[in-house]
């Protein structure tokens, strides 16, 4: 046999594109494998995502992550969709499955792998999630899907808090109630485990609008923020001594996941986290 030349391919579409880290662990991943898989990071404008993924098609792409703005409208393109990515209504891995072109959601099976890596207890407890955005969706349906019985939706706008309790209590075994997020909140006593799933603390540092002192012992404090090992929400559990769980780690896991479905193969889980914590310059806890 001759030298191949030949790479496979696998990367993102999405607009913007240029700040997403996905490429740094991924690629670390495939390396440290010596996999002869590059990733790519590709603008893929609003109106060209059906082209888009005809191209991946034509030119054979071992998959592809999806992003903003093409999460719901790939789900067109597919032959293929796991169960709870059509619940969620988005997408944002493709890989090839049978030799058809599937679709699966892993943000919220990274969260979920957090938490359950973590030991919490899933089985009948409680979860308050802020936001009902694509985040909370996915992290929503994977809580729901792993025994959580009780999820309160806490959001500013009330159509999109009520739609995602639709979805949660017409498609999962889960209940789910919402609650009008208007001024300072307090969480429930009872509640397990508490997610912010808004942007609050990505470009600032800024926290929810909650009442701190309304986080008890045994509550599990966890982060949707995807570049940062911690955040002023993050804090205010820890200073309580509450279990704690970041939005980096989230990512780390959810590419995990995408490897593993593009590959076949165990992701290096290990390595994709250090490539992360030196992109960031952060110790992940
Ligand atoms: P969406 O735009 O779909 O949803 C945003 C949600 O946050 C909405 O519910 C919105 O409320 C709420 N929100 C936004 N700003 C505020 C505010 N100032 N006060 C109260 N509520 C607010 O975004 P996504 O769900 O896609 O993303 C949310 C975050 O999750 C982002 O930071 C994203 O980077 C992160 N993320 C992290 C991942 C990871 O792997 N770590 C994976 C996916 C996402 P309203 O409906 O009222 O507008």
């Amino acid at each position: 046999m001759g030298k191949s030349y030949q790479k496979q391919w696998v990367g993102v579409f999405g607009d913007p594109v240029d700040d997403n880290p996905t490429v740094v662990m991924e690629q670390a991943a495939f390396d440290h494998a010596g996999l002869p898989i590059e990733y790519l990071t590709i603008q893929v404008k609003k109106g060209d995502l059906k082209a888009a993924m005809e191209g991946m098609r034509a030119m054979n792409f071992t998959g592809i992550n999806i992003t903003m703005p093409h999460k719901g409208e790939v789900l067109r393109y597919l032959d293929e969709i796991s169960d709870s990515a059509r619940t969620m209504g988005a997408v944002n891995t493709v890989y090839w499955k049978d030799g058809k072109l599937a679709g699966e959601n892993t943000d919220g099976k990274g969260f979920l792998k957090s938490l359950k890596d973590g030991g919490v207890p899933m089985k009948g407890r409680k979860a308050f999630i802020l936001g009902a955005g694509g985040a909370a969706r996915a992290i929503s349906v994977e809580l729901a899907g792993a025994g959580i019985s009780f999820i309160s939706v806490a959001n500013r706008n009330e159509e999109h808090g009520e739609a995602l309790v639709k979805i949660i209590n017409e498609n999962t075994a889960a209940k789910a109630e919402f609650i009008p997020w208007k001024g300072t909140i307090s969480i429930p006593e009872d509640t397990d485990i508490v997610v912010n799933a808004t942007p609050i603390g990505f470009t600032d540092e800024n926290k929810p609008d909650i009442d701190y002192d309304s986080l008890r012992e045994g509550m599990a404090v966890c982060d949707v923020i995807p570049n940062k090992a911690w955040t002023p929400f993050l804090r205010e559990g820890e200073k309580r001594g509450l279990r704690t769980f970041n939005g980096l780690q989230m990512l780390v896991n959810q590419g995990a996941v995408a490897y593993e479905l593009w590959t076949g193969k165990e992701a290096p889980v290990q390595v994709m986290k250090e490539a992360m914590e030196k992109e960031y310059g952060v110790k992940l806890p």
